[in-house]
């Protein structure tokens, strides 16, 4: 259910303080210090990037020392999580249809372990995504506050078609970092063809919602570019709407395991211009995430993520996790590895990062990843014979 736009907390009206941390502060060294430098003003705001990786000097200096033997101990900079396999949409291009099957098992408790556990152990986000659609599970209200309690940031990739019908609802969305909505479509036609239902229209009003959120996350749009939705005159439209709505980025990437629906049309040119200082087009992942096999590298990046299914299952990946060959690394509550901790230090880890870390392995098995560009630096920053030297 939709709630009435008055109901949504808004830009400008009074609430608690957001769980993710602000920006616009005073400079705490005071007003003579040193100014930091700055992007441009022009400079498009970024969300994705290999450049992450700098902000996290100990995961990367840790995976670096991983091996065959010895997996890289520091818990994942995030986790994927799935609340419900519930989805209200049927994307014929839905790459978690099969993990779709498995029940909803989390219980508040269960939730409330496993982010204390995350939190203990140096995670710093969560993404609440697929499996289902995050919003149609009950508990999600719940879990976004008990991640702001524990200071763990968290994010929300939805295909924001239902919001909350009331303020507790939009609280627990304003308490989120960011949010991207997977819209997949320029036109209500595109939308059924592909999702086998309207709600372009719908989901377009529930941007501009999000975009009036008080506090405010970073609010995106996430497109698989397929054949039946890239005419580049649409999506020049898409994207100038977006703007007009407030959004903050439009992101478009390939579908994947569905090559009857492959497009490599070239957007570049209706969309570049569309960038200015508070809106970014990311036409990267059209690149980055298209090849297969990890490129024959180790998978060192692995490590910087895991998935949580809504059966309790926990993968190492989120593209391994739909090969039915390939099993989780553990079960929550089940075995030795009850919590979270006990899978990530596990054997089941153990033996799959032995897997992961042989390229010839990934060569042959891994599908398309979006992992694959962090690989690709690891690899590159491997390579380097004079590391004491820029
Ligand atoms: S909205 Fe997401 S989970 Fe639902 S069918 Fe589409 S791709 Fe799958
Ligand atoms: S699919 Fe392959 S490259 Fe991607 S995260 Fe999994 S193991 Fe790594």
């Amino acid at each position: 259910m939709n709630p009435p736009p008055g109901r949504l907390k808004f830009r400008g009206q009074a609430g608690p303080a957001a769980g993710h941390s602000g920006s616009g502060g005073p400079c705490p060294a005071g007003p003579g210090a040193f100014p930091a430098a700055r992007p441009p003003a022009e400079a498009a705001p970024s969300e994705t990037g290999t450049e992450k990786l700098l902000l996290f000097p100990e995961k990367l200096a840790s995976l670096r020392r991983a091996d065959f033997q010895s997996p890289d101990p520091l818990y994942p900079v995030s986790v994927e999580l799935s609340l419900t396999n519930r989805c209200d949409l049927g994307c014929v291009y839905c790459s978690d249809s099969g993990i779709r099957r498995g029940p909803d098992l989390f219980t508040p408790a269960l939730l409330e372990r496993l982010f204390d556990d995350l939190a203990a152990g140096g995670a710093r986000g969560v993404v609440f995504e697929g499996g289902g659609e995050p919003l149609l599970s009950p508990l999600f209200p719940e879990a976004a506050e008990a991640c702001a309690g524990r200071g763990l940031a968290a994010g929300l990739i939805t295909n924001g078609l239902r919001l909350f019908a009331d303020a507790a609802g939009a609280d627990s969305l304003a308490r989120l970092q960011w949010i991207r909505v997977s819209l997949d479509a320029a036109s209500e036609g595109q939308y059924a063809s592909l999702k086998g239902r309207r709600g372009y229209a719908r989901a377009l009003r529930n941007i501009a919602l999000l975009c009036s959120l008080d506090p405010r996350p970073a609010v995106g749009v996430g497109y698989v570019l397929t054949s039946r939705n890239d005419d580049p005159a649409l999506l020049r439209e898409l994207g100038l709407t977006l703007k007009g709505l407030g959004a903050d980025y439009l992101q478009i990437r390939p579908v994947v395991d569905h090559p009857e629906l492959e497009s490599r049309r070239d957007l570049s040119e209706a969309l570049a211009d569309l960038q200015d200082g508070s809106f970014s087009v990311n036409l990267a992942p059209l690149s980055d995430n298209l090849p297969v096999g990890n490129l024959g590298l180790p998978c060192l990046a692995h490590s910087l993520s895991a998935v949580i299914c809504a059966d309790l299952r926990v993968f190492v990946c989120g593209r391994l996790n739909a090969d039915p060959s390939f099993p989780p690394m553990g079960v929550l509550g089940q075995g030795h590895g009850e919590g979270f901790g006990g899978i990530w230090r596990g054997e089941g880890r153990a033996a799959q990062n032995a897997l992961l870390l042989d390229g010839a392995w990934c060569a042959a098995r891994c599908p398309r990843c979006r992992m694959t560009k962090y690989n690709r630096l690891l690899a590159d920053l491997g390579r380097l014979k004079t590391p004491d030297f820029i």
